[in-house]
């Protein structure tokens, strides 16, 4: 019934819906932006509600699931091909598999044959109030059981409660666990900046850094603990920035500065006080003294990088040639630049894929960054990936040929050759 549905609607009907609703999710910016209560909250609700194994608050792009929240599985993401949930996007409506392994459509699926052993699956979409379907929310378990009409009013109630958050988090400015301002109101404030130091001609830049081996922070001592360090080094950037400096935390253990007056080397110095104030300071609190290091890329405003996703995009590519060239370090994006031949970039979320080995090897991955000459690539897993490959943009009719200059666990810097 739900097929007919799809089916029932034209080609262009769907693609215009697909369009309309990763627009829609553009807008929010809210994939890879950091853990929040709220949304841990919801899912814990959802095993507690309905004692289940685990419970999902996903953002779905064009080709992976990213966890907004999960309890009771590993991981931060999924390739769209591997998910129960890729079914809610394509009906548009709610889906419930009572036993996954009588379910032809899901029988045969790694999730219930593997080891996840899942056989039960209720999923919701998440739907903004203009009715885009952004993610989905999910109750999964390890048993077959059954699912009333009542229960899925449940989960339709704890996605409203979501979207109703995600909605209240469009408006915060200030992020509640480091108090550093959030991705969105610090890209609103760094666009007056910049057009103020246009208007005036006066200097500009910009550090994103990112804390080294944090998931083994949270691997060892647990997640309080991480996040007892993300609260520590904010503090020790605040203590070290000057007051007219922005500060924002622009995704889980990420941050970007924008230093207004300052130019290429001095922002170079800046986050060279910031590396060594991160690096000196031991954190201390119930599990002991941690020791943590950053690795800082930096990108100054000039006539090409006039936008803050690009300053972001090049401090953020200079970031991962600091994380490639061995963490705790400082790198400018001008010396990329140099040695490179990146031209400017704007940020995009979009699905690609990576072929080599003649073609015959296909990774799926998201482009996050393009310019001309290069772009910034996110995959879920880099190893295997030759230093040489195809760049493919699904559905654009993009193919070039590229040399990886950067690489990090799941991010590429590539340049165009
Ligand atoms: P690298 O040196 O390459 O940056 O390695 P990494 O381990 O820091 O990088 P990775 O991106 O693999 O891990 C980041 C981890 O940060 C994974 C994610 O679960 C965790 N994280 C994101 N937001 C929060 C948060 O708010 N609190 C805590 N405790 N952890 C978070
Ligand atoms: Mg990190
Ligand atoms: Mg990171």
């Amino acid at each position: 019934m739900v097929v007919a549905r799809v089916f029932g609607k034209s080609s262009s009907e769907v693609l215009q819906r697909e369009n309309d609703r990763l627009a829609a999710l553009h807008q929010l910016d809210l994939l890879d932006t950091p853990r929040d209560e709220g949304f841990e909250r919801i899912v814990r609700l959802i095993k507690q509600i309905f004692s289940i194994d685990i419970g999902i608050v996903s953002l779905i792009d064009a080709h992976r699931q990213w966890y907004k929240a999960c309890s009771g599985l590993s991981g931060d993401e999924v390739s769209l091909e591997d998910t129960f949930c890729r079914c809610v996007v394509d009906c548009d409506e709610p889906v419930i598999v009572e036993d996954a392994s009588k379910d032809a459509r899901f029988s045969k699926h790694s999730a219930v044959t593997g080891e996840d052993h899942i056989r039960f699956y209720a999923g919701v979409p998440l739907r903004t109030k203009a009715g885009h379907m952004i993610g989905t929310v999910c109750a999964i378990d390890r048993r077959p059981r059954s699912f009333g009409s009542r229960d899925l009013d449940i989960l339709q109630e704890l996605a409203g409660a979501a979207m109703d958050r995600i909605e209240l988090m469009q408006s915060a400015a200030t992020d509640s666990l480091t108090e550093a301002m959030t991705r969105r109101a610090f890209k609103q404030e760094a666009d007056q900046l910049i057009s103020l130091a246009l208007r005036h001609q006066h200097d500009l830049s910009c550090i994103v850094f990112d804390i080294d081996h944090f998931k083994t922070v949270n691997d060892t001592h647990g997640h309080a603990a991480g996040d007892d360090v993300l609260k520590a080094v904010a503090s020790i950037c605040k203590a070290t920035l000057r007051a007219g400096d922005l500060f924002g935390r622009i995704g889980g253990e990420e941050f970007a500065v924008i230093l207004p007056h300052v130019d290429r080397e001095g922002a170079v110095a800046a986050a060279e006080k910031l590396r060594a104030a991160v690096a000196s300071q031991p954190i201390c609190g119930d599990h002991g003294a941690l020791n943590v290091t950053a690795s800082f890329g930096t990108s100054a405003l000039s006539i090409v990088s006039k936008e803050i996703e690009t300053l972001l995009a090049q401090a953020d590519a200079a970031m991962y040639q600091a994380k490639h060239a061995g963490r705790n370090r400082c790198v400018s994006w001008s010396s990329i630049h140099a040695d490179h031949g990146i031209g400017a970039r704007r940020r995009v979320l979009k699905a690609g894929s990576i072929l080599f080995n003649e073609r015959r090897s296909t990774i799926d991955c998201t482009v996050k960054s393009i310019g001309s000459e290069s772009a910034g690539i996110s995959v879920s897993n880099s190893a295997g990936i030759p230093a040489e490959f195809i760049l493919a943009i699904k559905g654009e009719g993009f193919e070039t040929n590229c040399r990886v200059i950067a690489q990090d666990r799941q991010h590429l810097e590539v340049a165009f050759r």
